[in-house]
């Protein structure tokens, strides 16, 4: 499947139906009038009718593929699956993406990291008091007998402290 691209279902609808119509237009100006007007009624009048005949079944056969189109394009729009802003650059970063195309921010690396310090770099150098830590969560500062973030609720674990 590496030869098929990752298209959605919508996209497929629209390019399939494109290409069909495409070869049934084709199809239908390629046939030859004189196979319309055999020997036995040949004339130019057939001739001519055919000509116009065909003519118009073209003409309808591209109002069907565009009426279509339009329909296709517009379950295609509607069925656009959401976008996701870079928090880099701001750039909206289609879902399938896990890199931003602008920027080339990370988007699955910082969901892993992120479930764990939405985000943050991990060691932010923030300046605390002795006793005092910044919190995992937030960076807000939180010291020992604290078990929970005043700031952001984030449950603390101290380690057993030397006494
Ligand atoms: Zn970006
Ligand atoms: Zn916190």
């Amino acid at each position: 499947m590496r030869f098929i691209p990752r298209w959605r279902k919508a996209t497929w609808a629209v390019v399939i139906w494109t290409v069909l119509m495409a070869l049934w237009i084709v199809s239908a100006s390629a046939t030859s009038t004189k196979d319309v007007c055999t020997t036995a009624t040949y004339t130019d009048a057939c001739q001519a009718g055919a000509t116009i005949g065909k003519g118009i079944a073209v003409t309808l056969l591209f109002l069907i593929w565009f009426i279509g189109f339009v329909v296709f394009s517009l379950i295609w729009l509607m069925s656009r699956p959401q976008r996701r802003l870079c928090p880099v650059c701001g750039e909206q970063v289609k879902k399938g993406l896990t890199t931003c195309p602008k920027c080339g921010y990370n988007f699955a690396q910082a969901a892993s990291v992120g479930s764990a310090s939405t985000g943050t770099p991990p060691a932010a150098p923030v300046a605390m008091p002795p006793g005092v830590f910044p919190c995992y969560r937030c960076q807000a500062p939180v010291w020992p007998p604290m078990t929970a973030c005043t700031a952001c609720g984030a449950p603390l674990n101290w380690p057993v402290s030397p006494a």
